[in-house]
């Protein structure tokens, strides 16, 4: 990198420094794009003695979880949520939502984030007489990061309340829906990604946030009605943009006790703060073509997973499939998700016409067809998308993408059921 002589002769490692010195290092971080964050020297201590996690030594059970109804209803929430189920492509997360009285996402958020503290304190909750030692998991807590669980657990709460439930399909069940996938994708992955416990853990927390407080209505919505979000974010990825603000104003609020990220330095708090920003702003579907056309890019790199910051754009990329997953489910899933996803559109559509700005496509009740808006969406956008993917994790090509062929050939069939007169070639 180029720097100006000044400021190339300077030394960061410098223990004292002077006036000029750090107007030098304002410089080199304001316009150099260098990070010369310095923790005080109490807080680096203060990070050094505190024990990790802060309830590693005991077992911390979720109270929604010890407040199910019946014990027969703690052990099939228990098996879900064991690392083995937790990973699967066919998990069922409505069956979750209803067996957790409607609280999927602070479910799977614990069960994934805070596991295997998660799952050791689910069994010993059903009575087995088990070791932490022997639970499998992420441990955020009681590795660098050194996650509150607590903490964890009360910011999970917080944010799924702030989904809108009354959405048919961008609530808490779609954001957990999210989390589960991405775990799912990762662990197909296995250990080739090469990434470190704050790049999985800054993308499984975004992953958690990705939609939180989504009205129901898309960016062109708001674009074209001129709501406050629209003026706000200045109709650049507006909904993106708010969703993940919401998520680190709620995290940062000095008022509430939110703050998972409170036992690691600043500049590791600002590295997952802006992976997690830059992972919910590529979540925008306006992006989506751009995207698939730059991690192939990328994948022409010779070691293109060893390098951080194509590694990045590759987790990016694995959340953006997770969360349009809908249609390389099995179904009966994908079926649910395409109804909730058309029940939004057509609510949204019937507030474009009442409002008098055009009708979005696919969001017209009385033109669109189901099946016909499937095929497109299956044909150009998740099917390519999960082929580039079965090139970085073989076994999304082996498991996964043929359940997207079979979904499309599924929307193929219905659309002569649809609409028997049409062409049927797809
Ligand atoms: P997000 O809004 O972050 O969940 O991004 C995913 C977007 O993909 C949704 O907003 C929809 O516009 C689109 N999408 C997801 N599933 C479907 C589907 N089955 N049919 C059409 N569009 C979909
Ligand atoms: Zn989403």
């Amino acid at each position: 990198m180029h720097l100006p002589g000044g400021l190339a002769r300077f030394s960061l490692t410098t223990a004292r420094f002077s006036v000029k010195k750090q107007s030098n290092m304002f410089l080199l971080q304001e316009y150099g794009g260098i990070d010369v964050t310095r923790r005080s020297v109490s807080s680096e201590i203060e990070a050094m003695e505190e024990p990790a996690g802060g309830s590693s030594s005991g077992v911390y059970l979720l109270p929604e979880f010890e407040a199910l109804a019946s014990q027969a209803i703690k052990t099939q929430v228990s098996k879900m949520l064991s690392w083995h189920a937790l990973k699967r492509w066919d998990f069922n997360v409505f069956d979750l939502c209803h067996l957790t009285d409607g609280n999927p996402l602070l479910f799977v958020g614990w069960a994934v984030l805070g596991s295997p503290h998660s799952q050791y304190a689910m069994a010993r909750a059903c009575g087995e007489d088990v070791d932490l030692d022997s639970f499998e998991g992420y441990n955020f807590i009681d590795s660098d990061l050194k996650i509150p669980l607590h903490t964890l657990c009360d910011y999970l709460r917080v944010i799924q309340e702030d989904y809108i439930s009354v959405n048919p399909y961008h609530n808490e069940t779609h954001a957990a829906d999210v989390v589960q996938s991405l775990h799912a994708l990762l662990q197909m992955s296995g250990e080739e990604l090469h990434a470190s416990n704050l790049e999985i853990f800054s993308i499984l927390l975004a992953a958690v946030v990705h939609d939180v407080q989504h009205p129901g209505s898309s960016n062109a919505f708001q674009a074209n009605a001129r709501t406050d979000l629209a003026l706000i974010y200045n109709d650049s990825s507006i909904l993106e943009n708010k969703h993940v603000s919401h998520a680190f104003v709620k995290m940062f609020d000095s008022k509430a006790d939110l703050n998972i990220l409170c036992k690691i330095d600043r500049s590791k708090v600002a590295k997952i703060r802006n992976k997690v920003i830059n992972a919910v702003l590529h979540t925008d579907m306006s992006l989506h073509f751009k995207t698939v056309s730059d991690i192939k890019g990328d994948m022409m790199k010779d070691d293109y997973l060893s390098d951080e910051e194509t590694r990045w754009d590759v987790l990016m990329y694995i959340l953006h499939m997770a969360d349009i997953s809908g249609q390389a489910k099995p179904r009966p899933l994908s079926i649910l998700w395409t109804d909730r996803v058309m029940d939004e559109f057509f609510v949204q559509g019937d507030q474009e016409e009442r409002l008098g700005l055009p009708i979005s496509p696919n969001c017209n009740r009385h033109t669109t067809l189901k099946a016909d808006s499937q095929i497109g969406f299956v044909k150009f956008v998740i099917l390519p998308a999960y082929e580039v993917l079965g090139g970085i994790i073989p076994q999304v090509k082996e498991r996964v993408a043929p359940i997207v062929e079979d979904n499309l050939e599924y929307w193929i069939n219905q659309r002569k059921v649809e609409s028997p007169d049409m062409d049927s070639t797809a």
